[in-house]
């Protein structure tokens, strides 16, 4: 038997060809003064296919994320001794942290399965652990036939290498009527945001199976989630490259991807995007070139009217954006965007002290054009467009441990009960 599991674990390393992250590096660097910002921006500008910048440099006030790997560890300090830049290791080893971030290390390796009324088994799909494509398009599939009254499956089309799509409409067709407000919601644009898909798919399971602790929320609107919005990249992320943003087109040529948050169509292409292939925020060749962004364009077109909400998962940072994207101008509404963002992540901080900021995506982050808010609120209308950057602030970064899985749930509830409860008084 022993001989076996050897061979069995032998044969599983020899076929492993997962991108493994050995001596990679996590440095957080902080520019002292402005030649030294540009030397950090420089090297992102010319050197991010090296260097990948976990966060992106913004200002001279922001810590800046950055993975060194292990053959450039030595020229990248001695950049930052002759720059001066302030640092510190963030993450020592990046494949260690890969490992200790999958599964909730406190829980118990053999847990329960939960069964149903009947007594058959359920969904495997939990809160402990982060779970691939397929874990999730199940729960979903199982939930739309047990709640048939309140969840719709829709396929809204195929992804390039031919996944199907999932929008979950989740509705009380009792309380059905055309002129309910709507929330749409969306998480995994960029694969490696796995935290974002655990969030969507809680908040799922919140609205369906917790219905009797706040019925109002499905009796006075309807949602529309689409809680992996990069299929072929969140499953890259999963068998080949953890730490893969972009989807998997291989448009081109060696290098693959295109970031789906710069591929939409309004105001594209004018600045904060790459025109280079193998940067990881390449705009693609064209607005909506890509069959994903496409795909949920002309599926939130369709319910765009009763919609008055979008908010779009991601990670990491810790803020509540709002547009613009592609321009230093706020919208004219911008005081009612950052009061509803405000209320809302007060009521998260409530939960356990978590801190967001709120603020307009270039004046908190960067200008980047092509970004699904930008089009949501410009071109599809939706007047109240957030993207939210979930947990962490850079600790663990993507690499968030899944025993903050649950806590990163709880306190955002406690922020979309806020919006939601708004949503309900706006008039059509
Ligand atoms: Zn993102």
């Amino acid at each position: 038997m022993r001989t076996l599991a050897l061979l069995a674990l032998i044969l599983a390393s020899a076929w492993a060809t997962e991108k493994r992250y050995d001596g990679y590096k996590v440095v957080q660097v902080k520019a002292k003064d402005v030649p030294s910002f540009q030397t950090l921006a420089k090297l992102y500008d010319e050197q991010s296919s090296i260097y990948d910048f976990w966060t992106e440099p913004r200002s001279l006030e922001e810590p800046i994320d950055i993975m060194v790997p292990p053959a450039y560890t030595e020229t990248f300090e001695r950049l930052l001794q002759t720059h001066n830049l302030e640092h510190r290791i963030k993450i020592a080893d990046v494949q260690s942290a890969i490992e200790i971030s999958r599964k909730d290390q406190a829980s118990p390796t053999v847990v329960q399965e939960p069964r149903s009324r009947s007594g058959s088994l359920r969904y495997k799909l939990n809160w402990t652990e982060y779970h691939d494509y397929t874990t999730i398009v199940l729960f979903l599939a199982e939930l739309a036939q047990n709640y048939p009254d309140i969840v719709t499956l829709i396929t809204i089309g195929k992804t390039h290498e031919n996944r199907e799509m999932y929008m979950v409409k989740i509705s009380n067709s009792q309380t059905s009527n055309a002129t309910k407000n709507a929330i749409l919601v969306d998480g995994g644009i960029h694969a490696r945001e796995w935290i974002a898909p655990a969030f969507n798919t809680w908040l799922i399971h919140e609205l369906v199976e917790n219905y009797a602790a706040h019925p109002q929320y499905l009796d006075n609107l309807d949602w529309y989630i689409l809680p992996v919005m990069n299929p072929d990249g969140y499953v890259y992320s999963f068998a080949d490259d953890r730490l893969w943003r972009k989807n998997r087109n291989p448009v081109n040529g060696p290098c693959v991807g295109i970031d789906l948050n710069r591929n939409f169509g309004f105001h594209w292409n004018e600045g904060g995007s790459a025109g280079n292939g193998c940067d990881d925020t390449y705009h693609g060749p064209a607005a909506f070139s890509e069959d994903e962004s496409a795909n949920a364009r002309d599926a939130i077109l369709l319910v765009a009217e009763r919609t008055k909400v979008y908010l779009s998962y991601h990670s990491y940072s810790q803020v509540w954006l709002t547009p613009w994207g592609y321009t230093v101008d706020l919208p004219e509404d911008y005081p009612l965007l950052f009061d509803l963002a405000q209320n809302a992540v007060n009521n998260l901080t409530a939960v356990y002290g978590t801190q967001y900021s709120v603020g307009s995506t270039t004046g908190l982050l960067y200008v980047a054009s092509g970004g699904s808010i930008d089009w949501i609120k410009g071109d599809a209308g939706i007047p109240y467009a957030y993207t939210v950057e979930l947990r962490d602030t850079g600790d663990y970064g993507f690499l968030l441990p899944a025993d903050q899985i649950i806590p990163n749930n709880l306190e955002m509830w406690e922020a979309v009960k806020v919006v939601a409860d708004y949503t309900m008084t706006i008039a059509n």
